[in-house]
C-alpha cells in the first residue's frame, strides 16, 4: 500500500511530492497544519480538526479555502492508500511569492497533503508509563493557532530525548504547567482532573476536547484551571493527550516519580473510554 501526497489538486507517491522554495512556509513558517487519524478505515473527529483548521487559517488572516475540496481530497487519498489506521497530515501555507516579509498582494495558498500508517506509541511505554522533563516555555504567544513553527516544540523533544526521557512539558516562566510538546496534559489529584485552560497559550486540543466529554458523559469530576509544577509533581496521575498519542501516562517528571510511579486507573479508564469512542467511529 502507498504512502500518498497531494499537491494543490494532484496525487502522487510521497517522494514525488515537491514544493517550490519560495514558498512562505518553507521560508517564514507561514503555515498552518493538521494531523488526523482513522480507527479501522473511519477518521476520527474529522470535522473538529477542519473547524480548529479553519480557526489557524483565520488567525493568520488566510484567505478561506473550500471544506468540501479539502474533505473530498482527504477521502482521496484515504481511499487510494487503503490504511485502516492512517495519519493524514495537512499543510496549508499562505503560498509562493519572492522572499519578502511583507506579504504579496493575491497570494494564493498552498495545500499539501500526506497519508501514511500512524506510527504507533509502543504497548510496552503504554503499559509501563512514560517519563518527561519540564522546560520553559519560550514559544510565541499564539500557541493556540496550530502553525507550522515547531522549532520550540522539537528542540524540547530532542531536550528530553537526550536527557533519557520520553517528552518534554512546556511551563511559563512563572511554573504554569501548559502542555506537552505534541499534546495536552491532564492531572488526576484526589479523584479530580485538572488541565489547562483553553487561553493563547496552548493548542485546543481535540482530544483534549473529546476527554473532557467523555469524562462528563462518565460523571468525572474535570475541571479547567491553571497549576503550577509543585502541583504536577504531587499529583496521583498524569497524562498526556493527542491525536498519535491518545491517553499516554506519565510516571516520572524531571526525576519524580509520579503518585506510585506506575499507571493509574483513572488514566486507564480514559484511554480504554476514548479507544472505545473511536473505535466506534463516534465523534465525542
Ligand atoms: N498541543 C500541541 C502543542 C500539539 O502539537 C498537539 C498535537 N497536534 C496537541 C496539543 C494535541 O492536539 P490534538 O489532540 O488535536 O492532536
Amino acid at each position: 500500500m502507498p504512502d500518498l501526497a497531494y499537491v494543490n489538486g494532484e496525487f502522487m507517491p510521497i517522494e514525488k511530492a515537491m514544493v517550490p522554495i519560495e514558498d512562505r512556509g518553507y521560508q517564514f513558517g507561514d503555515g498552518v497544519y493538521e494531523f488526523i487519524a482513522s480507527y479501522e478505515g473511519r477518521l476520527f473527529m474529522l470535522e473538529e480538526h477542519l473547524d480548529r483548521l479553519e480557526r489557524s487559517m483565520r488567525g493568520l488572516a488566510f484567505d478561506p479555502i473550500s471544506r468540501s475540496e479539502i474533505k473530498a481530497a482527504i477521502f482521496e487519498l484515504a481511499k487510494c492508500s487503503g490504511y485502516p489506521r492512517a495519519g493524514i497530515y495537512i499543510q496549508i501555507s499562505r503560498g509562493t511569492a519572492p522572499r519578502n516579509h511583507a506579504i504579496s498582494p493575491g497570494i494564493l495558498p498552498q495545500v499539501i497533503m500526506t497519508i501514511r500508517p500512524v506510527k504507533e506509541i509502543p504497548a510496552e511505554l503504554r503499559e509501563k508509563g512514560a517519563s518527561a522533563i519540564t522546560v520553559q516555555d519560550t514559544r510565541w504567544d499564539r500557541c493556540d493557532i496550530k502553525t507550522i513553527q515547531l522549532l520550540a516544540n522539537s528542540l524540547a523533544k530532542q531536550k528530553a530525548l537526550d536527557s533519557g526521557c520520553d517528552d518534554a512539558i512546556f511551563v511559563s516562566a512563572q511554573g504554569v504547567v501548559r502542555e506537552g510538546t505534541s499534546s495536552n496534559l491532564f492531572i488526576v489529584s484526589d479523584g479530580r482532573l485538572t488541565t489547562h485552560p483553553l487561553t493563547n497559550n496552548i493548542l485546543p486540543g481535540i482530544t483534549r476536547a473529546a476527554i473532557l466529554r467523555i469524562c462528563e458523559k462518565a460523571n468525572l469530576d474535570v475541571e479547567e484551571s491553571f497549576f503550577d509544577t509543585e502541583t504536577l509533581y504531587r499529583a496521583d496521575e498524569v497524562f498526556l493527550t493527542g491525536t498519535v498519542t491518545e491517553v499516554l501516562p506519565v510516571v516520572r517528571i524531571d526525576g519524580k516519580s509520579i503518585g506510585d510511579g506506575i499507571v493509574g486507573p483513572t488514566t486507564r479508564r480514559i484511554y480504554d473510554l476514548l479507544r472505545k469512542q473511536a473505535l466506534a467511529g463516534e465523534s465525542a
